[in-house]
């Protein structure tokens, strides 16, 4: 029988094409077939490089569909290269079915890592790079993407959104309304001729940003506050019999519960253990 072939995924620049890895290059040269979300626009970066090579389309709209029979090619023994427009593939960008399929059907998945706007971004920014949280683009629907700044709201770790220049302005005033002001970076046009980082807070943001045009990722400052911190707030805004009734319906024992209060309220247990005995 036919040995199976694998699936790469590879990364493809973000604009400059000179962060195009040489393993990249290689894997695209060796593979039988690329699934390109645009196959006009890969052809461009196929010809750049001197690579010539049969393309299929994949992309968000036909990705259920195409999985299925790329990966059935791939168990006839191709080996296939998925590649997004720009990018790496599955970051806001078709992948993950696929990638969930191939696993499921025990193909190989072999990632080609490379460029990547988010976190070209985010380490540009200045903000905190230990925790970050990768949001994507936000809903377009402003209902929608209310409900997700909400549920994000007390997200401590630095945010990574990608936004369109056309919607930057709405989105960022949304950010202010539900979050606040705080400090951002926006990026736009990484890597290639315009690139450009303003380094400021929201406020300063949405008056100084004008003309705007091409891609942008925007990295937001983690909440002060943390949804334990609010939390904690709440539940010693209590009486000490409320808050001791709160654990007690979570089923803790007295002892934890004295441990639990003291710790809320910051205070040393043997006071809280003094109002229950
Ligand atoms: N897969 C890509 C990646 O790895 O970054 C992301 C693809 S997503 C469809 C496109 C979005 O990524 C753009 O709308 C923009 O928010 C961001 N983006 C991509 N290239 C960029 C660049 N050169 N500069 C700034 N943002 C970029």
């Amino acid at each position: 029988m036919q040995d199976k072939g694998k699936l790469y995924l590879v990364a493809t620049p973000i604009g400059n094409l000179e962060d195009i890895t040489l393993r990249a290059i290689r894997i695209l040269k060796e593979v039988d077939l690329i699934a390109a979300e645009d196959t006009r626009h890969t052809l461009q970066l196929l010809n750049h490089f001197n690579i010539s090579k049969p393309l299929i389309s994949y992309y968000r709209q036909n990705e259920k569909e195409k999985a299925n029979s790329i990966l059935d090619k791939i168990e006839e023994g191709k080996n296939i290269a998925l590649v997004s427009d720009a990018g790496t593939p599955g970051i806001s960008d078709p992948g993950e079915e696929i990638v969930k399929k191939a696993i499921e059907r025990k193909i190989d998945i072999i990632p080609i890592p490379g460029a990547c706007a988010a976190i070209a971004a985010l380490i540009a920014s200045g903000m905190n790079t230990r925790e970050f949280c990768f949001l994507g683009f936000l809903p377009a629907n402003n209902l929608y993407k209310k409900r997700v700044l909400e549920e994000n709201k007390y997200e401590t770790k630095t945010i990574i959104i990608y936004e369109a220049p056309h919607k930057l302005k709405n989105t960022l005033k949304l950010i202010k309304e539900i979050w606040g002001n705080r400090k951002v970076t926006i990026a736009r046009e990484l890597t290639k001729v315009y690139e450009e980082y303003k380094r400021t807070d929201i406020n300063d943001a949405l008056e100084v940003l004008q003309d705007i045009r091409g891609e942008y990722v925007i990295i937001i400052e983690g909440s002060k506050i943390s949804q334990e911190d609010i939390e904690i707030k709440k539940r010693n805004e209590l009486s000490l019999t409320e808050h001791y009734k709160f654990y007690q319906n979570k089923g803790y024992s007295k002892k934890e519960i004295i441990k639990l209060i003291a710790k809320d309220r910051n205070v040393n247990k043997n006071e809280i253990y003094k109002e229950f005995t």
